[in-house]
């Protein structure tokens, strides 16, 4: 192994033990407690195929974060925009869906780009809320990484605000979290923003909940 080569950090949660057998059964009675008749042809393997949804949305891939030195001494924003969100609501067990933006100001190390979209899966997958999936996203790189700033903005669309409650379809919630210069410098916080946000219709990103760090 060359110098500056660190082993790979395996990331990875174990999900309590899986029970499909008992989360089917589970999933049978919460139907029929809710009046939903399950001798149809369609709906007979439904408790099972819910059992097995659920059971996919709560558990991320395991990958090996793997770091590079910055020989290059690469020190602009690297950000990686449009990153996919699917995580469910801790509330009502119900998706939210959407998009992230994670930028940072490389230290002494820089990370393979798609070890980012597999950050965002590795809180995405378990019961959140998406003020602390932003947040985790972004206390986790800055800890790991140490860069020498982290920004990550978060917009998605809760299924739980959209097909009940306020039924605000369409709306979307956006939340962000930021560490080192792209906290505390107004320059790079404005263009980690200018950079997660381009594109986007003018006004968004205003009004963001930011989530202290
Ligand atoms: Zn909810």
């Amino acid at each position: 192994m060359s110098p500056g080569v660190l082993v790979p950090l395996r990331v990875g949660h174990e999900p309590g033990a899986v029970d499909l057998v008992a989360a089917e059964a589970a999933a049978g009675d919460f139907l029929a407690a809710l009046g939903i008749e399950l001798d149809g042809e369609g709906l007979r393997g439904t408790p099972g195929r819910m059992a097995r949804a659920y059971a996919e949305m709560f558990r991320a891939r395991p990958f090996d974060l793997t770091t590079f030195p910055n020989d290059e001494g690469y020190d602009e924003l690297v950000v990686a925009r449009s990153l996919p969100v699917l995580s469910v609501c801790e509330h009502h067990l119900l998706p939210f869906v959407g998009v992230a933006h994670v930028g940072y100001l490389p230290g002494e190390r820089i990370l393979g780009l798609s070890k980012l979209a597999r950050v965002v899966e590795h809180f995405a997958r378990r019961p959140q809320i998406q003020e602390r999936l932003t947040q985790q996203v972004a206390d986790w790189l800055h800890t790991q990484l140490s860069p020498r700033g982290v920004g990550v903005v978060v917009e998605a669309e809760h299924l739980c605000m959209t097909v009940r409650g306020v039924q605000a379809a369409g709306s979307t919630t956006v939340t962000s979290a930021l560490h080192g210069e792209l906290r505390a410098n107004a320059a790079s916080r404005a263009e980690f923003f200018a950079l997660a946000l381009r594109g986007e219709p003018a006004g968004a990103g205003h009004g963001a909940a930011e989530v202290a760090s």
